[in-house]
């Protein structure tokens, strides 16, 4: 089966060639197959930003290919790259970031509209999504009247608002409570359960870590799966 994301000798440095400068990825090597959710377990600075960010089209490597649902990404132009990010890589941060002057619902919707989605169809989505997060009672609020979990749940839907075919999540709940924490990602599985989509998800949590089909350790710039020398 062709992997829903590849990355082949990936490497990446910060300042490259002048003082200051930080080797990140030294030749990252990482598939992903459909429907797989894989964590990305490192210490902080160890670059797990950097990969995803690479992974998600939001940078470039340096060297080595970028490959999403079998297409290579390291050639495009800046056009084609944004076209491409808005449709296979759905991204969460820590912190959910939304649009605090729209509701949740125009939160989910705008980056479909910016996709060319008519309105109407765009509405419809991301009113079926915050249903699946259970949030179809709070589609008018705006970010101010949701508690962090809440906010972050609609940062999911947004992420999956384009039904992109890879989510990439850089520690989608490490801002929360712990209780917080175990719920939302729960609802984060299921919701990447039910639409077969592929993730990788850095955290730090190793219960968390736990509960994902796979984990992956990255090491001085390197993958290493557990196990592996
Ligand atoms: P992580 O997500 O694992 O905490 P990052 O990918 O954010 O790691 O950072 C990896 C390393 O690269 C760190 O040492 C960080 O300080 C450095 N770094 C990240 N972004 C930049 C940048 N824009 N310029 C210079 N150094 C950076």
């Amino acid at each position: 089966m062709t992997p829903a994301l590849e990355l082949r000798g990936v490497e990446k440095a910060y300042n490259r060639g002048r003082p200051g400068e930080v080797v990140v990825l030294r030749g990252v090597d990482l598939a992903v197959a459909p429907g797989e959710v894989v964590a990305l377990v490192a210490p902080s600075g160890a670059g797990k930003s950097t990969l995803l960010h690479i992974a998600g089209l939001l940078d470039t490597a340096d060297a080595g290919e970028v490959r999403i649902g079998g297409r290579a990404m390291g050639g495009p132009s800046d056009r084609a790259r944004t076209g491409a990010r808005r449709v296979e890589a759905g991204f969460v941060y820590q912190f959910p970031h939304l649009l605090r002057e729209f509701s949740a619902l125009e939160n989910v919707v705008l980056p479909q509209l910016a996709n060319g989605v008519p309105r109407g169809a765009a509405a419809e989505r991301a009113a079926e999504l915050l249903a699946r997060v259970g949030l179809a009672g709070r589609a008018g609020h705006r970010p101010a009247e949701l508690s962090g979990g809440e906010q972050q749940r609609v940062a999911f839907c947004r992420a999956l608002a384009n039904a992109p075919r890879l989510l990439l999540a850089d520690e989608p709940t490490g801002n929360l409570d712990p209780v917080t924490s175990d719920r939302v990602f729960a609802v984060l599985m299921d919701l990447v359960r039910g639409t077969g989509l592929a993730a990788l998800i850095a955290t730090h949590n190793l219960e968390l870590a736990a509960r994902m089909d796979r984990i992956v350790r990255l090491e001085q710039g390197r993958i290493i799966a557990p196990g592996a020398a």
